[in-house]
């Protein structure tokens, strides 16, 4: 194997979450590495819903574990094998996928990685327990583990850290409002929702060619994120709290309903609604939020017959749209480097994970820890 200068010095600062919000520092070994396997140093580990649900408890894997899924950084060590199978070397910048994947299983074959059986949804990075030698699996660390069966994809030098860990949140807006949907040049884009996710996905729709872009957001939190999406394509922006979506989207678009629509709210329920509302006949409407409960207050499927809707769920994102979305982000043609960000070290996690999760005031746009 080959090493980068550090790893002899054997130290690795990792946030270990014990149980629900109770995030604890501590000092774990570098571990070794083999022919298969290699070490990154983390640059920067981004931070989404799925983080503070597992800081307050929401989704509970088996605990202890070290968070953090969104992670780019270094390549510090790496195994021969590793090294030819990944196509990288010491001190290459590289992203690393949630999932992993064994590439021999039936689902890994047929190219529905994310399905692996040997890993699959419960085994992803940021959820593994430390149980698990190395037991460095996730970003919350100076350094994370990459397994034989990692995913890596090689991060443009130009791009800061804090902006290349939006690989994660831009491949799933490239995935769920143009891939899924199949999004073309002209087509009239509506996405619910105005997060990062849903500022990603109208960046999205309208570098894939969409004629008019619409974002929605629901009340005052939302301002700020609203005022944002002119910049990140969005032709219209509206709060569903204060207006009708429907009659504003016809009257700004002169269109009778959005081609596609996309739905990456969190938690609200009355969103699936707006969405068979706003689509057009024939329309096609990606379900990629959960209602987390609530059911669907409003939702009538007889529209889904009469306008003969396509219904996509959508989970995930593969390779293709993470390296896609590093290519727009190389490109520079929407304001990433400028969200509003919050960033944090290892000691600002809890706090900043108790923020997003909206007991500290308004949630960031962006949250990243450096560590
Ligand atoms: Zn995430
Ligand atoms: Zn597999």
């Amino acid at each position: 194997m080959s090493a980068g200068p550090g790893s002899a010095q054997g130290q690795v600062q990792a946030l270990v979450l014990e149980a629900p919000r109770e995030l604890e520092r501590h000092e774990l070994p570098l571990p070794d590495v083999g022919d298969d396997d290699g070490i990154l140093r983390v640059e920067a580990c981004g931070l989404c819903g799925t983080d503070h649900e597992l800081y307050t408890g929401v989704i509970a894997p088996g605990f202890p574990f070290v968070p953090g899924h969104e992670t780019v950084g270094v390549i510090e060590a790496v195994g021969d094998r590793a090294a030819s199978r990944w196509g990288v070397a010491v001190g290459d910048r590289v992203a690393v996928e949630v999932f992993l994947s064994c590439g021999k299983c039936e689902p890994c074959r047929q190219g529905e990685y994310r399905r692996c059986r040997r890993h699959g949804l419960a085994g992803m990075y940021g959820m593994i327990s430390t149980a698990k030698a190395p037991g460095l699996w996730g970003g919350y660390a100076t350094y994370q583990y990459l397994a034989p069966d990692s995913r890596l994809l090689p991060v443009p030098g130009s791009l800061p850290p804090e902006v290349a860990v939006a690989f994660n949140p831009l491949g799933a807006g490239i995935r769920w409002a143009v891939t899924v949907p199949g999004t073309r040049p002209g087509d009239v884009v509506a996405v619910l929702g105005c997060g990062i996710r849903g500022l990603s996905a109208a960046a999205a729709a309208k570098a894939a060619g969409a004629a008019f872009v619409m974002v929605t957001g629901a009340g005052p939190h939302d301002h700020a994120r609203l005022a944002e999406a002119a910049r990140f394509g969005a032709d219209l922006a509206v709060d569903v709290l204060e207006e009708d979506p429907v009659a504003r989207l016809r009257a700004a678009a002169g269109v009778r309903g959005a081609d596609v629509v996309v739905d990456v709210t969190a938690k609200a329920p009355a969103a699936f609604a707006q969405g068979v509302a706003l689509a057009r006949a024939g329309g096609t409407m990606v379900v990629a939020g959960t209602r987390g409960g609530g059911g669907t207050p409003g939702f009538d499927p007889d529209h889904v017959v009469y306008k003969e809707l396509r219904l996509q769920g959508a989970l995930g994102v593969d390779t293709s749209d993470y390296r896609a979305a590093l290519d727009l982000l190389a490109r520079g043609t929407y304001p990433f480097a400028d969200l509003p960000r919050v960033t944090v070290g290892l000691d600002g996690a809890s706090e900043l994970l108790e923020t997003m999760a909206g007991e500290r005031g308004v949630p960031p746009v962006h949250a990243v820890l450096i560590p």
